[in-house]
């Protein structure tokens, strides 16, 4: 499988009070001195590597300046074999697109934005921090849709306690008369080192979490975006291909202080350090996992897939995985041919049905 590229862009306009990615905040100088860093690590990638994806992520990579992308872009096509059709991604902030933005962004060859859009509801993007408004986002949806971005996803957020059944049926109608293809629901989740770890907000009970999460498989699906991933839905045809390496063990590259790398059967980490990662050469890197190939990583991971797995390639789990999903069939997993898959309430509880299967 070719590989992928990612690109961590560790700058942030503010803050949000529940993320814990690493970010600093934005400051021009920084960023020149950091597009060298990347430009200079994607230089020394493997020569004519085969990659298909690239994706920026954060951070808020929209807040770079069209030129760096562009530099970019251009030092994976020369290192890389890159391929004509690559999936080029930007994490953008709505308040980032502009019309001239997201025409020069074209320009420079990226084919997919993924928009954080996080709320339609003017209440809860202000409990969690956002600077845009709902009449703000769904402009931005709008003129990304109109500037020909046709692979186009949008981040929710869910687990506050204002997600109401009502409110969040007002979210998902909302995103449903939208022009995106993709769409990225996040369980809100409270992290020790955040504003919120120390002061949290409400936040909904695991029934009602649950009852909601299921609110959104049911009224996501009708509305024809398959539940390809435990946290990704899709039109068909708009599954994140780099994403999809994650969880298939496809090798993947990162570059960029707290970035992440799987290839050669190992994984590796960017230490979070953005001075680091400017004053080196080439980044610094560790290894996390000597060995990433290992059966339970790939039950683990694809499981999260709609497609699930199959146990005939697992010659060392299959026994042990057939005894342990019996019992959790049909409530939770599903034989579907010789694959063997979560149901959606199986995902609701991922952890537990991971958990007894593995036992
Ligand atoms: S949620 Fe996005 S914009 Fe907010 S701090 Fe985290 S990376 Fe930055």
């Amino acid at each position: 499988m070719k590989a992928g590229i990612y690109i961590h862009v560790p700058f942030c306009a503010v803050k949000c009070p529940y993320c814990d990615f690493y970010s600093v905040r934005y400051s021009a100088a920084a960023v020149q001195e950091y597009a060298d860093a990347v430009c200079r690590n994607l230089a020394a990638l493997p020569a004519g590597l085969p990659a298909d994806t690239l994706y920026f992520g954060g951070g808020t990579p929209s807040l770079l300046p069209v030129r760096h992308l562009a530099a970019m872009i251009d030092a994976a096509a020369k290192r890389c074999q890159l391929s004509a059709d690559a999936e080029i991604t930007l994490e953008a902030n709505p308040l980032s697109a502009t019309a001239e933005k997201l025409a020069q962004w074209r320009k420079t060859g990226i084919n997919r934005l993924s928009l954080g859009v996080q709320s339609f509801d003017a209440e809860i993007l202000h409990i969690l921090g956002r600077k845009h408004s709902p009449e703000q986002a769904l402009a931005a949806v709008h003129r990304a849709a109109d500037a020909g971005f046709e692979n186009l996803s949008a981040d929710l957020i869910l687990g506050l306690r204002q997600h109401t059944e009502a409110l969040w049926a007002r979210e998902l109608e909302t995103v449903c008369s939208l022009p995106v293809t993709h769409i990225s629901p996040y369980l809100l989740k409270i992290e020790e080192d955040t504003p919120f770890g120390a002061q949290p907000p409400e936040i909904l009970d695991d029934d009602d979490a649950a009852a909601r999460w299921m609110q959104m498989h049911d009224t996501l699906t009708a509305r024809g975006f398959r539940h390809y991933e435990i946290s990704n839905f899709a039109k068909q045809g708009y599954e994140s291909r780099h994403n999809s390496k994650y969880w298939r063990l496809a090798p993947y590259y990162g570059i960029g202080p707290a970035a992440h790398s799987c290839h050669d059967g190992k994984r590796f980490a960017v230490p979070r350090s953005l001075r680091d990662f400017c004053e080196a050469p080439v980044q610094p890197e560790e290894i996390t996992e000597p060995q990433a190939e290992t059966e339970s990583e790939r039950i683990m991971l694809g499981l999260r897939l709609a497609e699930g797995i199959r146990p005939d390639d697992l010659p060392e789990s299959r026994e042990r995985l057939l005894r342990n999903a019996a019992p959790l069939i049909p409530e939770f997993l599903e034989m579907q041919g010789d694959a063997l898959r979560m149901t959606p309430r199986g995902w609701l509880l991922s952890n537990a049905v991971l958990t007894r299967l593995m036992m």
